[in-house]
């Protein structure tokens, strides 16, 4: 896979990722702002404004651009996340200055109204209601990650918080659009059938005109402090059906460490090697002790993000078996934890490791939307085009040894955060002294 970069006289980054399997493009758009850029008391809006972004100009005035996208036979999406907001399109090759036009237009052009902004905001507080309020388990999560981050803004919900939602006014969403929305603050990526040769000039005739700002939104470099003590967060919640443990472990990313420390790559690709290990599969340490061994667990797993503008974690996730209390689950996942600190992981575990992050990565590449995703995220985050895939090189090189390494260095109590979820008080067990 080859990724061709270059940037238009305003400062809009043009990302160029060819694949010629097939005579189809997703072109995007992707705006350096998301809720890591929040104030309190106005989370959500990036959010907010994405949901707007699709009220139309006054050249494609509301619902026309939709009509137009599908006349032509594209589809059409948007999604923000805490470190960017993307719009994109997926069409056939020769759509795409169509679909630039469309965007190009929008970037600066976008005209709201409170008229449109009030039933807008209403759709925004039923998506919330839907995906978190009403979900047990999903309001539980939501309190466990802002419990894990009390002060970064990543602690923040990137739908926004409720009360934040219904005070949302026009001139505020203004000011974010007029902060934020500009080439300069930009990137066109456009993933499939094209050349960045191919792009440049029509990036140039539809995206080269709009004028950059002035003063470009410098991303604040938050830092969560470190702690003394781990965190608990044990909820009994009689809505809840399915109890849940979650752990949370500080790990730095490719572009920030744990506490704003200087990431170190070869302990970001090692710790998602652990991850793997310990829980990447049902084949892992977690799965295999927990549930098939011992018998406490139906499910049982781990995860680790490498790329994000700030740090990261490592999460553990375990649904124990009907009738096993939280603190045999609490007290087996330590045990598991300990040992990849205590002794090396055997060699069969590690290449399986290494070979299955790799597969993973790769075949999620074959899916355009999913490479577009890849792309998008690790520049948004801070990466560099020409260094996208350097980590596969430095995962090659993981050791056992720098997997207990960082086990030791980062799996360690006052780095954790542990969210208990229950629906009776006596499925706690002794974690009920936690509450
Ligand atoms: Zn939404």
């Amino acid at each position: 896979m080859k990724i061709e970069h270059g940037e238009l006289a305003n400062g809009m980054q043009v990302v160029v990722v060819p694949d010629h399997r097939a005579p189809v493009v997703v072109h995007s758009v992707w705006y350096m702002v998301g809720s890591i850029d929040e104030e309190t008391s106005r989370t959500g809006l990036s959010h907010m404004l994405e949901h707007m972004m699709f009220k139309g100009t006054d050249k494609f005035p509301y619902q026309s651009m939709d009509k137009i996208i599908q006349r032509n036979g594209g589809v059409q999406n948007a999604f923000t996340s805490r470190d960017m907001t993307a719009y994109h399109q997926t069409v056939t090759k020769e759509k795409l200055p169509l679909m630039m036009e469309i965007e190009a237009d929008r970037m600066q052009g976008l005209k709201i109204t409170d008229a449109l902004l009030t039933p807008e905001k209403n759709v925004v507080l039923e998506e919330r209601r839907m995906r978190t309020d009403s979900q047990p388990q999903s309001r539980f999560f939501e309190a466990l990650v802002k419990a894990h981050y009390p002060t970064h803004p990543y602690g923040n919900p990137v739908i926004g918080w409720k009360e934040d939602i219904e005070a949302y006014n026009l001139p505020a969403l203004l000011d974010w659009y007029k902060r934020h929305y500009a080439p300069n603050n930009a990137m066109l990526l456009v993933v499939g059938d094209v050349t960045l040769d191919e792009v440049m000039p029509l990036a140039k005739q539809y995206y080269g005109d709009l004028p950059p700002m002035d003063n470009v939104p410098q991303r604040a470099a938050h830092v969560e402090p470190l702690r003394d003590a781990p965190v608990w967060l044990v909820k009994v919640d009689k809505e809840v059906q399915l109890p849940v443990f979650y752990r949370l472990y500080r790990t730095p990313t490719f572009f920030q460490g744990v506490a704003g420390a200087k990431p170190d790559v070869r302990d970001v690709v090692a710790l998602s090697v652990l991850a793997e290990i310990l829980g990447g599969s049902d084949a892992a340490r977690l799965y295999q002790s927990l549930v098939v061994q011992q018998g406490l667990a139906d499910a049982a797993s781990s995860d680790h993000d490498m790329v994000a503008a700030g740090e990261s974690s490592l999460d553990v996730y375990v649904v124990p078996k009907a009738g096993i209390a939280m603190d045999k689950v609490a007290a087996a996942v330590d045990a598991e934890v300990a040992r990849m600190a205590d002794e090396p992981v055997r060699d069969d575990e590690l290449e399986r490791a290494k070979v299955s992050l790799l597969a993973e990565t790769v075949y999620g590449q074959d899916d355009n939307d999913n490479l577009l995703y890849q792309v998008g995220s690790w520049i948004l985050a801070g990466g560099k085009a020409e260094t996208f895939d350097a980590w596969e090189d430095d995962l090659k090189k993981v050791t056992a040894a720098d997997v207990q390494r960082v086990a030791k260095a980062y799996l360690v109590p006052n780095a954790m955060t542990t969210g208990v979820l229950v629906g009776k008080q006596q499925q706690l067990g002794a974690l009920a002294d936690k509450q």
